[in-house]
This record gives C-alpha cells, sequence and structure tokens, in this order.
C-alpha cells in the first residue's frame, strides 16, 4: 500500500470545516487591523533561508528540507514565512509605498522534525508581518491581534509570554558573561546546550531539559545588560498591553530560535497541549530587511500553528452546506432524466446530489437518511412519461407530485426559508 510521508497528514473532509473555521477566523481578525494577504512561493533559494533565519539556528542546522535544481542552485521548501514575506517586500519595492505595509498570509511550512502530535514536517502557519513602524504601538496590534484571535476560537488556557531581547548590541555585551556562567556549570547540562554554548548561547536559556533549567537558574540576566532605548521600547510595549487589557507573563528565559529578532519577543503557550504547547510567536526583527538587501525598515510579526490550534478547538465544527435535495431514480430511463433534473437543481443553486444506479427504494431512502437530505425527488419511469416528480419532505414525510419545470424554483424557495 501506498502511504503519505512520515510527519505529513491528509486532512479528510471531516476535518476541512475545522480548519476552515480557523483560517476564515484568522483573515478576518487580520483584515480587521489592516493586515492584507500576501502569498510567496514554498520554495526559494537556500541562500534566503541561511542568511534570514541564521547559520546557527536549529532549522537552518538541521531542519531544512534542501535540494538542488536542475542548474545546481540549491533550493530550499520554506521552513516559516517571514524570509519569502520580506524578500517580495524588497522585490517589489513595497518601502516606496507610504500607505502602512501590514501583510498576514497562511500556507504549509516544511521542517524536518521528528513528527509528533503537534509536530508535523509540513505543518500549516497563518502569520503577519507589519513592516515600517517603530513604534511600540506596532508590536502591541500584532499582539493584540495573535490574542483576540486564538480568544475568538476560544483556545482554552492561553499564556502570553513576553521578553525583552535588546538590540544586537546588548545581546553581544551579555554573550560572554552568559558563556562565562555557562561554562561554570557545563557537567549539568546536556548535549544539544553544551553544542549551543559555543554556537548560540542565548539558546540555552529556552531548554526545555529540567536539569538545564536548575543549573541556569543563577545565570545572569540579560535584562541587566540592556541599553536605555532598549528598555524604553519595552517599557512602551508593556505600557501599550495593559492598556488594551491583554494579560502577559514577562519570561526572561524567553529565546526565540530565529537569530533575526530584536527587543519584544513573546509566545503564546495552551496548558492544552502537552509537550508540544508554543501555539504562535513572534518578535521584532528591525535588522532583517536590510540584512536582506532592503533598506532599513523596522518590522514586527508572528506567526501560529495551525496543527495546534486545530488539535485545541473545543467545539465540534458541523459540515457546511451539505446536499439538501437527494435525486432517487428507479429505471434506466429515469436515471438519465433523473441525471439532467439534478443538473438543473445545482445550476438553481439547489445543493443536490444522486446515486446513479436505479435503485430500490429502500435502498434509496437509506442513502438519503445517511446524507442527512431535506428531500428527495422521486423518479420512476411511469413519472418520467408525466413530466413529474415525486417530493418527498424526509422530515415531515409528505409527499407532493411536481411538474419538472417547477421543481428548481420550489426547492429553491423552500429551502432559503430555512437555516
Ligand atoms: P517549537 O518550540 O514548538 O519547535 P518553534 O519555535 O520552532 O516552535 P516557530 O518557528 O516560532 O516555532 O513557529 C511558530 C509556530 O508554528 C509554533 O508556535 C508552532 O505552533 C508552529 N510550529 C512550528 N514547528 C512546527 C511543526 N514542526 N509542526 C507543527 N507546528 C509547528
Ligand atoms: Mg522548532
Amino acid at each position: 500500500m501506498m502511504k503519505a510521508i512520515k510527519g505529513v497528514k491528509d486532512l479528510l473532509p471531516e476535518d476541512t470545516p475545522r480548519w476552515r473555521l480557523i483560517e476564515e477566523t484568522a483573515r478576518r481578525w487580520a483584515l480587521c487591523y489592516g493586515f492584507q494577504e500576501i502569498r510567496v512561493p514554498i520554495f526559494e533559494t537556500t541562500t534566503l533561508f541561511a542568511r534570514s533565519l541564521g547559520a546557527t539556528t536549529d532549522i537552518v542546522e538541521k531542519e531544512m528540507y534542501t535540494f538542488a535544481d536542475r542548474d545546481g542552485t540549491s533550493l530550499t521548501l520554506r521552513p516559516e514565512g517571514t524570509a519569502g514575506t520580506v524578500r517580495a517586500f524588497i522585490e517589489h519595492n513595497r518601502a516606496a509605498d507610504p500607505r502602512p505595509q501590514k501583510y498576514c498570509y497562511l500556507g504549509p511550512m516544511f521542517r524536518h522534525e521528528r513528527p509528533q502530535a503537534g509536530r508535523l514536517r509540513q505543518f500549516h502557519q497563518f502569520g503577519v508581518e507589519s513592516f515600517g513602524i517603530s513604534d511600540p504601538r506596532a508590536d502591541v496590534e500584532v499582539i493584540s491581534l495573535l490574542w483576540r484571535l486564538l480568544s475568538d476560537l476560544t483556545l482554552p488556557g492561553l499564556t502570553l509570554d513576553i521578553n525583552n531581547l535588546g538590540y544586537a548590541e546588548d545581546r553581544a555585551r551579555y554573550a560572554p558573561l552568559l558563556v562565562a556562567f555557562l561554562k561554570g556549570v557545563e557537567r549539568r547540562l546536556c548535549g544539544n546546550c553544551l553544542r549551543r554554548i559555543e554556537t548560540n548561547p542565548l539558546r540555552v536559556l529556552d531548554c526545555k531539559v529540567p536539569e538545564c533549567r536548575l543549573a541556569t537558574d543563577a545565570a545572569p540576566r540579560l535584562a541587566d545588560s540592556l541599553s536605555s532605548t532598549a528598555r524604553e521600547h519595552f517599557d512602551h510595549v508593556l505600557t501599550g498591553l495593559r492598556s488594551v487589557g491583554i494579560p502577559f507573563h514577562l519570561n526572561h528565559r524567553l529565546v526565540r530560535g530565529l537569530d533575526y529578532y530584536c527587543l519584544t519577543a513573546f509566545e503564546v503557550t495552551c496548558s492544552h497541549l502537552g509537550a508540544q504547547n508554543a501555539v504562535g510567536a513572534g518578535g521584532r526583527y528591525d535588522g532583517l530587511v536590510e540584512q536582506l538587501g532592503g533598506t532599513a525598515v523596522p518590522a514586527v510579526g508572528f506567526a501560529v500553528g495551525l496543527e495546534r490550534i486545530a488539535l485545541m478547538l473545543p467545539q465540534e465544527v458541523p459540515l457546511p452546506t451539505i446536499p439538501r435535495v437527494y435525486v432517487a431514480a428507479f429505471g434506466v430511463q429515469a436515471v438519465d432524466v433523473g441525471f439532467v433534473l439534478l443538473d438543473e437543481l445545482r445550476r438553481a443553486g439547489v445543493p443536490a446530489d444522486m446515486d446513479f444506479r436505479a435503485a430500490s427504494l429502500k435502498a434509496h431512502l437509506r442513502q438519503a437518511d445517511r446524507l442527512g437530505v431535506l428531500y428527495t425527488v422521486f423518479l420512476g419511469d411511469d413519472e418520467v412519461a408525466k413530466g413529474s416528480a415525486t417530493l418527498r419532505n424526509m422530515q415531515t414525510k409528505e409527499q407532493e407530485g411536481l411538474a419538472f419545470s417547477e421543481l428548481s424554483s420550489t426547492l429553491l424557495a423552500r429551502l432559503s426559508h430555512r437555516p
């Protein structure tokens, strides 16, 4: 049997209504906050991701799906949405447009990770990017959008953690202090963290291994190395969050995995998700546009994982617009006529379906029940001869004769009076 690739999932018809609800909610809130949809390619040159995410990040070191194009160019399936959006922003010279440049995107991302619940190799993100605004209110705006949309989906047990990562200079000042401390507790750190001391020491603070957390409890704090401008920006973000009533927790251990972040970094977790409890995350990335060849444009954004939202979405989502009419034909000629009537119904906007076999009354009624239709149109060869059909109301069981010519208008009128 052929099987899907490990860590890659099918969404079956019973799953897609739930997904559509999430997608529609996300897009609706984004539009409401002035973000407009952008669609960027699923694959880009490997250089784009290596240069934007940072060479020593988990993603670039071990998670990218990278392959050679026929001419030898190295290409990569996008592991996240910011790099491509920034590339498009620069390529289309959007910095020259005086209108706010606020984008949202939704689509599949690819990372070679160990598959488990809420962690896949092809997964989906919804994200937003706000370009050109250094005002801390832009940070508050994206956090607020994230919080409102997750709350609207009634996700249970949400927590917003936030931290100030300062500027690159602040972190450069802090790193040697941290490295000196980490070298003193080396024996107690996991293998990953040992490696990170050299490559990306701040990430050690973010390690989920309990022993690593204990070992770094007394580590020097980045907050104590921050410049006054970095502090001021962050204070304004916190004030803004309070003013619009968004609850947050200061978390000095929160370090984003991607190198391009500065100042505000945040993450939303859900207590009902087990080990993979991060729903979404983001932050400010003022240096990235310039780093990728554009002008210096400040930016802030977030991305949420749709699989994790789908796992937590509490309510059952009903199937939308299922066929409401079933055409049941008896006899070969009736099936032919029924097929034409079926097409007329659909063209008139009546959701309808048909079993193309000339089945028995019992078999047709069983199928109509399975489909949960409101009406069944019965069609036998003698009815075909008269140019009429029998319409059965499946709830009241009442039946009536109707000329073919009246069928679609009658059904359309009756269905439009129903919810
Ligand atoms: P994690 O710490 O869970 O690996 P991350 O820091 O790698 O998350 P981001 O790159 O910030 O995650 O992506 C934002 C969101 O995308 C995450 O909070 C999560 O909901 C989702 N996400 C990330 N990787 C995966 C994956 N492999 N499968 C499903 N969802 C994912
Ligand atoms: Mg990850």
